[in-house]
């Protein structure tokens, strides 16, 4: 397209006040501050401009060509737009239960009732209501974790990255830590087990290899230098064949014999085992702690149930240092995720409710028939509703535990295997993705698969109404088009 062509395109864009004066604006002023609607117009010819300068012949002549009306039904959808949420609800069709990009683990009814009513108003955060003298905001936890857990004592911060780096800082700065070369691992999002303990002023002091690691390496490792023996749970990789690792007990009783604490990083820390379920046997909070570890840290939005929060539980003598340590101020939990954490904590007061409470839980322990016969329903109404390009179909498959949690979980279930025939996959999930609300879907082979195990019942009707409504006009977008 020729540069003088452009410019002529270029000198129809209205000005700003132009804009600013037509009535529909002019109204939209009485509903909205004029800094926002001038922000708006700013940004709307902007994009115009950009369209003339570097789009095709035809869109910067469609751009040059626009009415009044359409100029002023932009601005209006880019002040719209200001107000539209970014972070909002999505349906999880993925079957990744913990999916760590969608936020992980959903809270029960009953941490989200707490959470609500903790948020509008004041509460005793930290306030004795006994005494009317400030109070800790730990302490609303930690009874009921210690009753859980059976630990001496216990704190909770914002994450369990956190945590992890709480714990060393206190107990090992400046001092050596030792751990196994086959456990310095990556979670995703960039937190590694050595950057996070160089970050704490601990020096890591790596023992054995990457398979096998014996209790006679820590022994040999330790010096007047060591301040901690640490174990990190591979949660979220498993080395297989020749390997060996050291009990956790036997660990425990050499750190006892030196005088050395000894903590273990679970990652997902769990409170119930899962094995009666059909799930791979996780090693319990419970059970790390009998083992006889000083200190134990997990996440409270894996598969604990929760809201994202970090748990260190353990002996008393050095929580206690961990509960001084400033840097606890920083990585404080907030009164939000205490209320939701408190009511999670609760459900497991009474161990065989939290399978049904948690939704987690639930989801993850979902017997295989019965996502079968609700894939199964959902996959008739659906049928009934699309148009004969689309078929569809019930079809085995596996859910994923996610959260770095039990990698090699299989989880058997059922989806709703979508295939279009005038439309590519890829671009079906891509409108699923951009629909309202949002539904997130895995592709196989040419297929659109939605996992019901992560889909709430009373997420069933939006996902349907969602496929409808994005395969109804399959028409405008080939597979050319992608
Ligand atoms: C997930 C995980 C972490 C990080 O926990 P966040 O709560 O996500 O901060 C740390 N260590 C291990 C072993 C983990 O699996």
């Amino acid at each position: 397209m020729e540069p003088e062509a452009r410019q002529r395109y270029l000198r129809t864009l209205p000005a700003v006040d132009e804009l600013l004066h037509r009535p529909p604006i002019q109204s939209l002023l009485k509903s909205h501050s004029r800094p926002l609607v001038v922000d708006s117009i700013r940004k709307v010819l902007g994009e115009k401009r950009r369209a003339i300068l570097q789009g095709g012949t035809e869109e910067a002549a469609a751009t040059a060509g626009l009415t009044p009306d359409q100029w002023t039904e932009a601005v209006k959808r880019e002040v719209a737009a200001v107000f539209r949420p970014s972070l909002r609800p999505v349906i999880n069709a993925t079957g990744v239960v913990l999916h760590t990009n969608l936020g992980r683990a959903p809270l029960s009814a009953e941490a989200l009732r707490n959470l609500v009513e903790i948020a509008g108003g004041y509460s005793n955060l930290e306030f004795n209501l006994e005494t009317g003298d400030r109070g800790s905001r730990y302490e609303h936890v930690e009874e009921v974790l210690c009753r859980v857990s059976g630990a001496e004592s216990g704190l909770v911060v914002n994450n369990n990255a956190g945590a992890v780096f709480l714990a060393l800082n206190t107990l090992a700065e400046g001092k050596e830590v030792i751990v196994s070369r086959g456990q310095l691992v990556e979670i995703g999002g960039s937190f590694r087990v050595p950057d996070v303990m160089r970050k704490s002023g601990a020096r890591l002091v790596e023992v054995g290899t990457t398979n096998r690691t014996h209790l006679r390496d820590y022994e040999q490792a330790i010096t007047g230098e060591t301040g901690l023996l640490l174990k990190v749970h591979t949660s979220n990789f498993r080395i297989l064949g020749f390997t060996a690792e050291v009990p956790l007990k036997e660990l425990a009783a050499l750190g006892e014999a030196r005088g050395i604490p000894v903590m273990e990083d679970l990652g997902s820390g769990c409170f119930i085992d899962l094995s009666p379920y059909g799930i791979e046997h996780e090693p319990t909070v419970q059970e790390t702690l009998r083992a006889g570890v000083d200190v134990v840290t997990f996440s409270g939005d894996k598969l604990l149930g929760g809201p994202q929060a970090g748990l260190i539980l353990g002996k008393k003598k050095y929580i206690d240092r961990i509960k001084k340590n400033p840097l606890n101020r920083a990585l404080r939990i907030d009164k939000l995720t205490l209320a939701a954490l408190e009511s999670t904590l609760k459900v497991y007061l009474e161990p065989a409710d939290a399978v049904k409470t948690l939704p987690a839980l639930a989801m993850l322990t979902c017997p295989e028939e019965e996502v079968k016969k609700r894939a199964g329903r959902f996959r008739r109404k659906l049928s009934q509703d699309l148009p004969g390009d689309f078929k569809v179909t019930l079809r085995a498959d596996s859910s994923q535990v996610g959260g770095g949690a039990l990698p090699l979980q299989v989880l058997p279930t059922w989806v709703v295997a979508i295939r279009p025939s005038t439309l590519a996959a890829a671009s079906l999930e891509e409108r699923l993705r951009k629909s309202d609300p949002p539904v997130i879907a895995r592709v196989k082979e040419e297929e659109v698969l939605l996992d019901l195990r992560t889909v709430a019942e009373e997420e069933e009707d939006a996902l349907l109404g969602a496929v409808k409504k994005v395969s109804g006009n399959a028409e405008c977008g080939g597979r050319n088009a992608e």
